[in-house]
């Protein structure tokens, strides 16, 4: 279950979507990520950790896995130049690739944050869906 909130600028109408449960994933050897999402997503991570592993794990190796290996993505705003990331803020610089500041915000956390396309209007969230 995931619910969207649609933040709207209130002078130049730019839309930022925002959705309440982000990106889960597991990293592999190599650092890369892999994204899981309902449904199916709990036996798919398990069977990954497997694979990664190279055989059956029992629970406290799995539990183990998961805290080395386990992380989410939120969606990210930039407040200086507008643009949309995604960052998993316990293991990501929280810093924009576009424009260099340091001026991310969590796309749910945008009521009445002013507007970083116009400067001039500020956001605000109306819920649009649920899936
Ligand atoms: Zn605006
Ligand atoms: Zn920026």
């Amino acid at each position: 279950m995931a619910a969207c909130t649609e933040f709207t600028c209130s002078h130049c109408a730019f839309k930022v979507e925002a959705w309440d449960d982000g990106n889960r994933y597991l990293t592999d050897q190599d650092g890369k990520r892999h994204y899981f999402y309902h449904p199916g997503d709990l036996t798919e991570m398990r069977a990954f950790a497997e694979a990664q592993m190279g055989g059956v794990m029992t629970e406290a190796d799995y539990l183990a896995f998961l805290h080395e290996r386990c992380g989410n993505e939120g969606d990210w705003l930039c407040l200086k130049c507008g643009c949309q990331r995604r960052r998993d803020p316990k293991r990501d610089p929280m810093q924009c690739p576009n424009c260099g500041q340091q001026k991310l915000r969590g796309t749910d956390k945008l009521e009445g944050r002013t507007c970083p396309k116009c400067g001039k209007g500020t956001f605000h969230g109306e819920m649009t869906a649920v899936s």
